[in-house]
């Protein structure tokens, strides 16, 4: 895989490669020292700058996980190895992994998976090779939350055009520069049709461009079950963010898990490779982290470096080791071989190096296009646009009728009509014969009488501040978009 980050890479090396390093957290620093022991016996020199992310930082009382000195380092080398970093799961500190990738735009995550000889699994012998190409900024990893109540919380999904656009083309480019044959893209868009839909209407229209690549929709829940059921149909998937993290830890598995997992998160001209895995605390420091997810992330490195040679003497001597019986890391050996600690097994490895494996891995890495980054804002203009009413996000702790007179009342001689409340995205008022069990949190629908290019802000101060005075308390707004003509907003459960 050698990308078109630097052309400089691309020729004879005449200096050092400069890479930010980061051991991380739990296991981070065994496999990471495991991994940088390979490339130097590999012959390749890499001036490693050493910094800090994670665990260490949030104790150290910054939010972010990454101090103001890594940031430097990653500015300047645009490149890094990096161990797994610990989150703080359901409070404080944003995760130092998904802040890394945000602020340096590595838009893409690639996961490989493939069959390894010597490592069985329910599926050996049916030649699992393939790659999921995960959206790695947007969605619902853009980290907007807020809880809206003190009962409800919200998180919103962002999908841009733009976004959506880069991935699709990243995703047809590494399978022309792979030499793959087809696309999948996985999406939800039959129930998210407006975010899950453009990233599948956008797609389409990418494909367009790439018409020697099969390509094809495919429902994500559909596909977790295909990839268990047929997982070698599968070439390249190109996903949204979070289906493509759930979706690459069960396409892990099918080859042997987490401990064989490698990854590469790419941006325009910045590039973090890093295995799948977390910081597996359970085992961290005990000398039994499998090195192999971390060891072909730096092989997926050196071939992001132009440095083919080695990165083939480190696969080859990889796969020659699986294949050899002579030992393998505990979560993979199934007591069918010796148990080796993450320290041995690298030893072993690096004795291999010259050895060629019988099932030595064939493929033609071709240099790719990564989109470009654009510099101006990305603006996509409708022919036409309205504003046909709001979404009042409203707190209330009565039942629906109530709410609904209350509401009536507040848009009398307003521009607004009510026109139906919501409760969890089910329509409760007018009532529909369904009774969902209802929580403090209702979305309340205001239709102007004649759409608007935009809404009068007096007009919707006045009918908030007659809800207000009715003693009611609104949280949140969304306008109502009509863009070319469609609607740009979902029909509640049972909304006409
Ligand atoms: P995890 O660290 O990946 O570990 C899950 C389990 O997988 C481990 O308990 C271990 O299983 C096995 N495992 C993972 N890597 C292994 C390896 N190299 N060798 C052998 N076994 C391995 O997932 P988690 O427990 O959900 O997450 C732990 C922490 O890591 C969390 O703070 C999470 O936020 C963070 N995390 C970071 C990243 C990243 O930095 N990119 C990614 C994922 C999670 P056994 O119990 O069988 O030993």
């Amino acid at each position: 895989m050698r990308r078109n980050l630097n052309d400089s890479l691309l020729g004879k090396r005449q200096t050092k490669p400069a890479v930010t390093l980061i051991s991380g957290d739990g296991i981070g620093p065994e496999v990471v020292g495991a991994t940088c022991r390979v490339i130097a016996a590999a012959g390749v020199e890499i001036d490693w700058h050493e910094a800090d992310a994670g665990k260490k930082v949030f104790e150290r009382g910054i939010a972010s996980g990454v101090p103001k000195e890594t940031m430097e380092s990653l500015a300047s080398t645009k490149l890094a190895l990096k161990g797994p970093l610990e989150t703080p799961v359901g409070h404080g500190g944003k995760s130092a992994n998904v802040t890394l990738r945000k602020l340096f735009e590595a838009f893409a995550n690639i996961r490989p998976v493939r069959e390894l000889p010597g490592i069985e699994t329910p599926f050996s012998g049916r030649g699992i090779d393939l790659v999921v190409v995960r959206e790695n900024v947007e969605d619902l990893y853009a980290g907007i939350e807020h809880g809206q109540t003190a009962d409800v919380s919200q998180c919103l999904k962002l999908i841009s055009n733009k976004g959506c656009e880069k991935i699709a083309r990243f995703g047809f480019e590494l399978a022309k520069a792979e030499g793959r044959k087809s696309i999948h893209v996985a999406t939800k868009a039959n129930i998210m049709k407006l975010t899950e839909g453009r990233f599948k209407r956008v797609f389409e229209a990418v494909a367009m461009a790439y018409p020697e690549i099969h390509s094809r929709h495919i429902l994500i829940d559909n596909c977790a079950h295909q990839l268990v059921i047929r997982p070698e149909q599968f070439d390249v998937i190109v996903t949204t963010n979070m289906n493509g993290d759930i979706l690459s830890d069960l396409t892990s598995g099918l080859v042997g898990g987490l401990g064989i997992a490698p990854s590469a998160n790419i941006g325009h001209d910045s590039a973090f490779f890093e295995a799948v895995h977390g910081s597996a605390p359970d085992i961290a420091g005990r000398d039994m982290a499998n090195p192999m997810a971390l060891m072909l992330s730096g092989v997926m490195m050196l071939r992001h470096l132009g440095e083919f040679e080695a990165a083939q003497k480190i696969e080859d001597a990889l796969i020659y080791t699986l294949e050899s019986g002579q030992g393998l890391p505990g979560d993979v050996a199934k007591g069918k071989v010796p148990v080796l600690g993450t320290r041995a097994f690298t030893d072993l490895v690096i004795e291999n190096f010259g050895q060629i494996p019988v099932h030595r891995f064939e493929r033609n890495y071709e240099p790719m296009a990564v989109p470009k980054q654009a510099t101006t804002v990305a603006v996509l203009k409708p022919d036409t646009r309205a504003v046909v009413g709001a979404d009042v996000f409203i707190e209330f702790d009565g039942l629906p009728a109530v709410l609904g007179d209350l509401l009536n009342k507040a848009a009398t001689g307003s521009a607004f009509r009510l026109k139906m409340i919501s409760n969890r995205g089910t329509q409760v008022y007018p009532p529909t014969g369904a009774s969902p069990d209802c929580v403090d949190h209702w979305r309340c629908r205001f239709m102007l009488q004649t759409p608007v290019d935009d809404i009068d802000p007096a007009a919707l101060g006045l009918l908030l501040a007659s809800i207000d005075g009715g003693g009611l308390r609104w949280m949140h707004l969304e306008k109502l978009n009509v863009f070319d003509g469609e609607e740009a907003f979902s029909k509640a459960q049972g909304e006409n």
